[in-house]
């Protein structure tokens, strides 16, 4: 095969989706920026640099979807997990590495393959022509970025995520809470019944507020705030602005009537909006907060119908430049507008070192078949890695996306499986089971199909 694959950026994502495409025979050239053009978080000139913290998160693929995550991507001979093993610290249940000779690791590997070339250079326009994989992350240079926006309208770019938290439905109680729109506004009962709203008495709402105030706090790095701020604003900052004013913005109670106490006029009104297709997930409208994880537990768990939240992902505000991929990509992951051009990583809406190199390796393994002119079985949601892949390319509320964490919440329900937190080990278990055996049924199809 004399093909070529070109991947732009060197990261989690394209370190991976290089790996997969070399083994299967294609040549691949790597085009990197660093060292030469550098970033406020990366240090080294390596490939595959972990910019923050050292941990690929918890390595149990019974319990957890990102330990299923690893598990998939070790079956599916993925360079980074194997990799991560090779330099693994203790760290109890998570899977920590030792950064820097992970990453030169990832770097030997790839500069070892015959069929793998870097060109460490910045791509600064997309390219017209040949087969890409653009895997420039969160921190893509800014031309790249500039020649993105001009091709997907600037709507479908952001430069930040402001994300507010995510809860899962289940968690919710049902007889403190109620659905309804605003004014009933809607053509269909569903639009009418889109909300969750939790209700607050006066009491409840400066309890509240002096949480939020006293709450610890994260602080944005260096090179990190530009331009935030005109946007949307973290909730304790409106909150320091005057204690009213989250009851005039996101919490305001007007046009809504509590269907379980309907004599009494809430003071406050969290609403939480549906974040999935599948209605799973619910996100906490206008709840953006650089509030440290813990902090955000205890302070949202202080909403009526909130105590027993459990969150598929907690807020934040972080640089993060990612497309607006249910809109943009294809299920293959392809830019609708220019198919010759894949996304992969953090840049297509999904979060974390372990969920951008999953999204390389599938990209990878799709840009190969194409090549080859196989066709690829669609990756079944019911794996993480599908449910990841079926979350960005449509399963996500395109208005409303924001990038997301694997997490079961992305799964289709089980038949026959009990909801409710107590069931929750034996339900998990059942989920990373089937994940597992239609995982291994993919794979084992696709290498049919190679063959
Ligand atoms: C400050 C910060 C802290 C983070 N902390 C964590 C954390 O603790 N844990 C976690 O799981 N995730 C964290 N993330 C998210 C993390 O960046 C991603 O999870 C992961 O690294 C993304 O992988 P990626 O391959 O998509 O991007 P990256 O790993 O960033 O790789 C992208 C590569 O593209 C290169 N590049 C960019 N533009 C160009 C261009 N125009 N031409 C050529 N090359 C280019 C970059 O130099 C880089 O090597 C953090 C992100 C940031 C910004």
């Amino acid at each position: 095969m004399d093909k070529t694959l070109n991947i732009i950026g060197g990261g989690m994502a394209g370190s991976e989706a290089a790996w997969q495409a070399a083994n299967a025979g294609l040549k691949v050239n790597i085009h990197e920026m660093r060292p030469k053009v550098e970033t406020f978080a990366h240090r080294t000139g390596n490939l595959g640099e972990m910019v923050c913290s050292n941990s690929f998160r918890s390595d149990d693929h019974e319990q957890n979807a990102v330990g299923l995550l690893h598990w998939e991507m070790v079956q599916a001979n993925g360079l980074i997990m194997q990799t991560a093993y090779q330099h693994r610290l203790p760290a109890g249940g998570a899977l920590a590495v030792d950064r820097d000779p992970f990453a030169e690791s990832v770097t030997a590997a790839l500069l070892a393959h015959p069929n793998i070339s870097v060109s460490y250079e910045e791509i600064t326009a997309l390219p017209e022509d040949g087969q890409w994989i653009i895997a420039t992350g969160p921190l893509t240079s800014g031309s790249l970025a500039e020649a993105i926006q001009a091709e997907t309208s600037a709507a479908a770019l952001a430069f930040f995520d402001a994300i507010a938290p995510i809860v899962y439905h289940e968690s919710i109680n049902m007889d403190v809470a109620w659905m309804q729109s605003r004014y009933d506004k809607g053509e269909t009962e569903e639009e009418r019944t889109a909300y969750l709203n939790c209700p607050m008495t006066k009491d409840q709402y400066e309890t509240f507020i002096d949480a939020l105030l006293a709450a610890d706090k994260t602080e944005f790095k260096e090179g990190e705030t530009a331009g935030y701020f005109d946007g949307c604003l973290p909730i304790e900052v409106m909150a320091e602005r005057g204690r009213e004013t989250l009851r005039f913005g996101p919490m305001k109670p007007v046009g809504l009537t509590n269907a379980n106490d309907p004599q009494n006029k809430p003071y406050a009104v969290v609403q939480l909006r549906r974040d999935n297709a599948l209605g799973t997930l619910y996100n906490i409208v206008g709840f953006q907060t650089k509030m440290k994880y813990g902090a955000q537990k205890a302070v949202f768990k202080t909403i009526p119908g909130l105590e027993d939240a459990e969150f598929a992902r907690l807020g934040g505000i972080h640089r993060n430049t990612f497309i607006n991929s249910p809109t943009l990509l294809d299920d293959q992951m392809r830019l609708r507008s220019r198919p010759n051009i894949r996304f992969a990583g953090q840049i297509t809406g999904v979060e974390g070192y372990v969920e951008s190199a999953a999204m390389g390796l599938l990209a990878g393994r799709m840009a190969v078949a194409e090549m080859t002119g196989q066709t690829l079985a669609s990756v079944p949601d019911t794996t993480a890695m599908g449910a990841l892949v079926t979350h960005i390319t449509g399963g996500a509320e395109a208005k409303t996306f924001q990038p997301m964490n694997v997490n079961f919440g992305l799964f289709p329900p089980l038949d026959g499986i009990k909801g409710g937190r107590r069931n929750r080990k034996d339900r998990y278990k059942a989920y990373t089971d089937r994940a597992k055996i239609d995982w291994q049924a993919w794979l084992g199809q696709t290498a049919q199909d190679a063959a």
